[in-house]
């Protein structure tokens, strides 16, 4: 006898566009589904769509006066917010008083970084989400974007992503992509992979077992900056050996940066890494040029719906 993790049945499900509002293969499948939610919805649940940040969208920039996906925390939900509060602080507690009833929640981003399909989560507790992840890793798609789990695993009082409003949560990066620019090749990508994802949970809530599986896990390890001039103005830029290479081990002694002077910068950890958010241009502002992880693999219990 195998022993099943249960989960209640999903019953509302939201799909979050424009988290970042110049981030576009989101925006525009929000926006189609706003118009016509049919094809989100599956027999056993029902869905709907949501532009997180309508006001950034309207201008196509990243957010107005904070990031939005940084603006939940618990002390930003669980105090009433005032007229003269940040924009998104307003946005975050609009957000969670309509949503957190919710049972589920995708929020779509794309980055600039050579990403794939990333399945970004904040808590290594949803089982149910990594299950969905191995749903969408073993489904048939676009084999040029292979899905990865990267986890950011922040104690639950930190964090501050849109991911905290809902019981289980997903975040989908999907890159490259420039910012402000759709790419029909992520664009379908990203719709293909929502669908899954839907038709997953309504597999679930049908009853069908998903049964144990091993998974590789990318574990933030830590952000690392650009080398910096006594002015603090960044000296170096991505070396041509590291761009595009999200994923791909980063061995001691490999290149990272290269200065305007030619000269190369060397990774000098003590072990084996691997770069992911590899020149995020999102992430120039944060003093981050990539962020490196480390692969675990874990052992997911299997999973059937409570009865
Ligand atoms: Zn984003």
């Amino acid at each position: 006898m195998s022993s099943f993790v249960q989960c209640a049945p999903i019953s509302r499900v939201v799909v979050f566009g424009g988290t970042h509002g110049n981030e576009m293969s989101g925006v525009t499948l929000a926006k189609h589904w706003l118009k016509d939610p049919s094809e989100i919805q599956r027999p056993t649940f029902t869905a709907e769509s949501c532009i997180a940040n309508p006001l950034a969208v309207e201008k196509c920039v990243r957010y107005l006066d904070q990031d939005l996906n940084r603006s939940f925390s618990h002390e930003v939900l669980s105090c009433p917010g005032s007229e003269g509060d940040p924009y998104e602080i307003r946005r975050a507690q609009e957000i969670n008083r309509q949503y957190r009833p919710f049972d589920f929640a995708f929020d779509l981003h794309n980055t600039t970084s050579n990403m794939g399909a990333t399945l970004l989560r904040c808590s290594k507790d949803d089982l149910f989400s990594l299950h969905l992840a191995n749903y969408l890793q073993s489904s048939s798609g676009d084999q040029s974007m292979p899905c990865y789990n990267f986890l950011i695993d922040i104690p639950e009082k930190d964090n501050a992503y849109l991911q905290n409003i809902t019981k289980h949560a997903l975040c989908l990066e999907l890159g490259p992509q420039p910012q402000g620019v759709n790419r029909s090749d992520m664009l379908f990508r990203m719709r293909e992979l929502i669908n899954q994802a839907l038709d997953f949970i309504n597999l679930f809530n049908e009853g069908k077992e998903f049964p144990s599986f091993e998974t590789d896990i990318y574990r933030f390890v830590s952000r690392v900056d650009f080398p910096r001039d006594s002015a603090g103005e960044i000296s170096a830029v991505i070396h041509p050996e590291l761009q595009d290479k999200d994923y791909i081990p980063l061995k001691p002694g490999d290149p990272i940066f290269k200065t305007l002077s030619g000269k190369d910068v060397l990774y000098e950890g003590e072990k084996i890494l691997y770069p992911t958010f590899i020149n995020e241009a999102a992430y120039y502002e944060k003093k981050v040029a990539f962020i490196l992880t480390e692969k675990v693999n874990w052992k997911v219990p299997a999973l059937k719906v409570e009865q």
